[in-house]
């Protein structure tokens, strides 16, 4: 699994996360819920390095791959990005690239060679759930799906590679409640291979898809920092802290 230990970020002199723990484990779906602003996407983008991306962006503390300091020295940034993929708000399919080469377009960058790309593209759009509704039309470009086919070609396309870890960040946010269902019917399909980490604001569907969920919270003059993290069930209906009662029942 993954594994957060002390982890703080910056942007300039502005603290925005701070001395975050958290496990995120094989085979489980963890959810990160709390009000805008709190940090939830950097602290995202500090698990897979793209924080460092950002040119005033800076960070403490260790994150752990099975065990393995993904920042430490040697580590190569495109086998951290092949092992830990990212799903984003906005479906960003590449528009007139075929549904077919969109599926396959991570192979190259990561270095990985297939013997028969025709089985992997069916296999990944079958496990993002998309197969029925394209396999007629593989050659259609990526920009003619709808947003919700367009969310799940992005998660075929992550799971080319093989991830161990799919981080996913409100992808649910701009798509209508019939995809919403679809996208997390694929979650829980994942979830017993891939380590998953989801960002969301909506409380059902953390409370649906998630085992483990951490409530992230930034008060006027504390960056943000996790305010407690369990079982979802805990989180939600026995929460140990005032605060996150107030968060999940919609009270701030
Ligand atoms: P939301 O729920 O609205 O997506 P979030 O929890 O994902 O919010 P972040 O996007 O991680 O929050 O932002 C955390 C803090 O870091 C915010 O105060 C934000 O203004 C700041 N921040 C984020 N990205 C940058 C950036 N590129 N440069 C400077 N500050 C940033
Ligand atoms: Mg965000």
């Amino acid at each position: 699994g993954l594994v957060a230990t002390g982890v703080s970020a910056w942007f300039g002199e502005r603290k925005v996360l701070d001395r975050v723990d958290l496990v995120m484990e094989p085979g489980r779906v963890t959810a990160l819920i709390g009000p805008s602003g709190c940090g939830k996407s950097t602290f995202l983008r500090i698990l897979n390095r793209m924080h460092e991306m950002i040119p005033t962006a800076s960070l403490a503390g260790e994150v752990a791959l099975d065990g393995e300091d993904i920042y430490g020295p040697g580590r190569r940034l495109t086998e951290v990005r092949r092992r830990i993929g990212m799903v984003f708000q906005k479906p960003n399919p590449f528009p007139t690239m075929s549904i077919y080469d969109n599926v396959t377009s991570g192979l190259k960058l990561s270095g990985m060679r297939v013997p028969d790309k025709d089985a992997l593209v069916e296999q990944c759009l079958r496990r993002a759930g998309l197969w029925n509704e394209v396999n007629k039309r593989l050659k259609a470009p990526g920009g003619a799906l709808s947003g919700g086919q367009q969310q799940r070609l992005c998660i075929a396309r992550s799971l080319a590679v093989s991830p161990e870890v799919l981080l996913m960040d409100e992808p649910c946010s701009a798509l209508d409640p019939t995809s919403t269902r679809r996208i997390e019917e694929t979650i829980g399909e994942l979830a017993a291979e891939v380590t998953i980490v989801i960002v969301t604001h909506n409380m059902q569907q953390a409370q649906r898809v998630s085992d483990t969920c951490a409530f992230f919270l930034a008060e006027q003059d504390t960056p943000g920092h996790i305010v407690e993290a369990g079982p979802t069930t805990d989180v939600f209906e026995r929460p140990a802290d005032p605060r996150t009662a107030d968060y999940v029942n919609g009270r701030f």
